[in-house]
């Protein structure tokens, strides 16, 4: 099957790609210390491995993972560890994370690299090597690749694997760079994932705004037997349900994953790092940012993990004059930086310095008219305008009646608003708010069966002691029966009778 399948609602957006899309990627400067942080995925904090004063050489595992839903921290260069705490991370929350600094001894020195000859090995081994290799999904979800290439509990055989290239936000080109210069690595990673997955089909899906990129992947697929599909340029139809729907016409189950239906997707950044992990033997120590916006020299470099967004912004000619507001990702789908001096993590595709022209002019928001654009624009075809009545007056079970989980934050909805609610705002809250009573649930029932479980010791043990009790005590004697006065009597005359051989023989007859 070719061409491709519309979705619901979507946005034409005014693209910027050109500003940082015509150079060819740079490597970004060794920078003196690196700030890592220990959570760059979904799923589990890495627990340090390193301490303070410790010599660690680039691609040197810093942080192990911590359970199934985690991943592997590697030092981006060698140099001394010199702080194990807590520090500014990119989030929307602005909150301290744990993060591991090491101070760069400027030579850049490998651990021992070997490349894996995957298809020997067996696939849990295999995914085994792409977990300590800290391998997570590059295009901004950060989830844990090895989970998504264990098919079990989801489905028996997949029908298609899909490869993200679509970058839809309106300013990120990294992705476009990385495939018109990369292409043969990305295809080699994603032959990795094919091994593991053992896909009916592999489809690559690109935008048809990036031409270089889509004739640099058909080339490098030559006789691969992957089909690259180019799909309209269409905001979001780089989010993963919608290029679902595009390249195969299927829904994603409501609340569901698409591999539930049958499909798997990846980034081709991530297919990008699973190719270093196996053919080099490289952990993932830095990605393609894309730093634009009003800034001197937009372009996209390759950057090392925990180098600070001053410094990309810094080696990228610095700001121009008028920058309001310092975006991370997208301005649809990124979140607003409390501070540049932040650093780099596997999740960050784009720096976009924003002045006033490339945002949203302040405008007083006014009440919903309930004219309906933000439902014909939503791509999850939800309802925004109830969600948001529903998110706004705290009825957050209301708001999940209305599938508010299925919101994949792509802004559309908020976009399109002749009012100016700041809608997505009113979600974000909204799945917050859930999480922390969910939370706070889990917590009472944790405490409940903790205090359960205690009752139940306290009452095994005191059970313990008394049968113990009961082994050391010597045997009662047989409960006697009570008896009557007369047996009473009779039982003191017998025990005081004289004994039988000296018992006075008497005959009537001597009498
Ligand atoms: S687009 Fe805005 S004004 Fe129109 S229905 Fe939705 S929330 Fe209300
Ligand atoms: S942000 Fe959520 S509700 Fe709004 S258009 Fe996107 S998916 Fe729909």
């Amino acid at each position: 099957m070719s061409g491709w399948f519309p979705f619901h609602g979507g946005l034409k957006t005014v693209r910027h790609k050109t500003e940082s899309n015509q150079q060819p990627i740079r490597s970004a400067a060794l920078p003196k210390h690196v700030t890592v942080p220990l959570r760059q995925h979904i799923g589990a904090i890495a627990k340090p491995v390193v301490q303070v004063g410790e010599r660690v050489l680039k691609g040197q595992m810093i942080g192990q993972p911590d359970g199934y839903v985690s991943a592997a921290v590697h030092a981006p260069t060698s140099g001394v560890v010199a702080a194990v705490d807590q520090q500014a991370v990119p989030h929307p929350s602005g909150l301290p994370d744990w993060c591991v600094t090491i101070e760069s001894d400027g030579e850049d020195r490998w651990i021992e690299r070997e490349p894996v000859d995957y298809r020997r090995l067996h696939p849990s081994a295999l995914r085994n090597v792409l977990r300590s290799a800290g391998i997570v999904g590059l295009g901004g979800a950060a989830f844990p690749s090895a989970v998504k290439l264990n098919l079990s509990g989801h489905c028996e055989r997949l029908d298609t694997l899909i490869l993200n290239g679509a970058e839809c936000e309106p300013w990120i080109t990294c992705d476009d760079r990385l495939m018109r210069e990369r292409a043969a690595e990305i295809i080699a990673g994603l032959r990795v994932m094919a091994q593991l997955l053992e896909p009916r089909e592999v489809l690559i899906g690109i935008e048809d705004d990036k031409p270089e990129a889509i004739a640099a992947m058909a080339a490098a697929c030559a006789g691969s037997g992957y089909a690259v599909r180019p799909v309209p340029a269409r905001y979001p139809s780089g989010s993963v349900k919608q290029l679902v729907k595009l390249l195969t016409g299927k829904e994603t189950p409501v609340d569901g994953l698409p591999v539930d239906a049958g499909v798997q997707c990846f980034n081709v950044a991530t297919a990008y790092t699973v190719h270093r992990a196996i053919d080099r033997g490289e952990p993932v120590l830095s990605r393609i940012v894309t730093v634009t916006g009003h800034i001197r020299q937009p372009q996209n470099l390759e950057v090392l993990l925990g180098t600070s967004v001053a410094e990309l912004i810094a080696q990228s000619g610095g700001y121009r004059d008028g920058v309001r507001r310092l975006i991370m990702g997208g301005p649809l789908m990124g979140f607003a930086l409390h501070d540049d001096r932040v650093p780099v993590t596997k999740a960050t595709n784009c720096i976009l310095a924003a002045s006033a022209a490339e945002l949203a002019p302040e405008q007083p928001v006014m009440p919903c008219i309930r004219c309906g654009a933000c439902a014909d624009a939503c791509p999850a075809e939800l309802l925004p305008q109830q969600l948001y009545w529903h998110a706004r007056a705290k009825e957050f079970d209301k708001a999940q009646d209305y599938h508010l989980f299925s919101c994949i934050e792509c802004g559309c909805c908020s976009y399109v608003c002749p009012s100016r609610i700041p809608l997505v705002q009113y979600y974000r809250y909204a799945k917050n708010e859930i999480w922390a009573l969910e939370k706070e649930k889990e917590k009472a029932e944790l405490a409940r069966q903790r205090h359960q479980a205690r009752l139940e010791r306290l009452e095994r043990e005191k059970r313990e002691r008394e049968a113990k009790l009961r082994q050391k005590a010597p045997p009662r004697p047989a409960a006697t029966a009570e008896k009557s006065p007369i047996e009473d009597a009779v039982a003191r005359a017998k025990a005081s009778a004289p004994p039988p051989e000296t018992a006075v023989v008497t005959d009537s007859r001597d009498s």
